[in-house]
């Protein structure tokens, strides 16, 4: 099982929000306080995703443009097109305690908005630098904490009922990578995030009943969590908010969130709501 972290307010070091309090994102790779339903630290990589506005890159022709019209590498015939905060992310399959980065470059970049994940691979599903969270699509990034007995029968039925792309889209052999391709289906259509989440954990649980499913996704603005099985807690700060799986420091205003839970952050305002889902016979 994996650890992850999302945080909006003020602009901060990436970096930070990998290695900051006594209990950092980085600690918990290695001594997690509560882990539940097996694995005992989060060694296979880890992965962490920044949003940031293309507006000053495009000033200097810069990366994270978008450009169209014209042929490539014809300047005069292209024009950048501004196109709302735009994702970008750092992973690697290495334990995060190994990596420089962290300590190196990730402070140097600064954003209002983060999702950051360690990772503990499910058995079976392969270590490797495409199967770490945060998954990306569009200005969304994704973490999944949890497992989906026989991910893969469940998910192709699961795909077929949503109309979903092909599995065979998945980034990484995961059951989290596979879980992501059906979720982005439904946020491209427009499905409201929190309601995506809902539908899809539904949809999981009623043909995989013991399925652990804390989900995480962002936008750059807001972050919708589920919690199902796993541990969650939020930090309701002056202008900021933090959802982790564990506490990073001893700040009083943690809340730890109760199972079965859908967690919504917009306006830096947190809400948490029943995820009243009708479980599959088995279970
Ligand atoms: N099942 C996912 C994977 O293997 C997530 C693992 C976890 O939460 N530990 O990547």
């Amino acid at each position: 099982m994996c650890r992850h972290l999302a945080y909006v307010g003020p602009s901060t070091p990436v970096g930070s929000l990998l290695t900051q309090g006594p209990h950092s994102l980085r600690t918990q790779s290695w001594a997690p306080r509560e882990m539940r339903g097996g694995g005992t630290i989060n060694a296979d990589g880890f992965g962490v995703a920044w949003w940031h506005h293309p507006d000053a890159a495009a000033l200097d022709h810069g990366p994270g443009v978008i450009w169209h019209g014209g042929a490539a590498g014809d300047p005069a015939e292209t024009s950048p097109v501004s196109t709302g905060p735009v994702v970008s992310r750092y992973r690697n399959h290495v334990p995060i305690w190994t990596d420089p980065a962290v300590d190196e470059v990730l402070p140097q970049i600064r954003s209002a908005a983060v999702l950051a994940a360690v990772r503990s691979a499910t058995a079976g599903m392969p270590v490797e630098r495409a199967a770490c969270a945060p998954f990306l699509h569009g200005g969304w990034a994704f973490s999944h904490n949890g497992a989906i007995p026989e991910w893969r029968g469940v998910l192709t039925s699961v795909a077929a009922e949503f109309g979903s792309a092909s599995l065979l889209d998945a980034e990484a052999l995961t059951d989290s990578a596979a879980l992501w391709v059906i979720l982005r289906g439904l946020l491209d259509v427009g499905t409201e995030p929190g309601a995506a989440l809902r539908m899809v954990a539904g949809a999981v649980l009623q043909r995989s009943p013991r399925a652990r499913l804390n989900l995480l996704l962002g936008d750059g603005s807001g972050v919708w969590a589920t919690t199902w099985h796993h541990a969650l807690s939020v930090l309701e700060g002056d202008g900021f908010v933090v959802v982790s799986s564990e506490p990073f420091d001893a700040d009083p205003r943690w809340r730890p969130v109760e199972d079965r839970r859908l967690v919504r952050v917009r306006d830096g305002r947190v809400s948490v709501e029943p995820l009243d889902i009708e479980i599959g016979r088995a279970g």
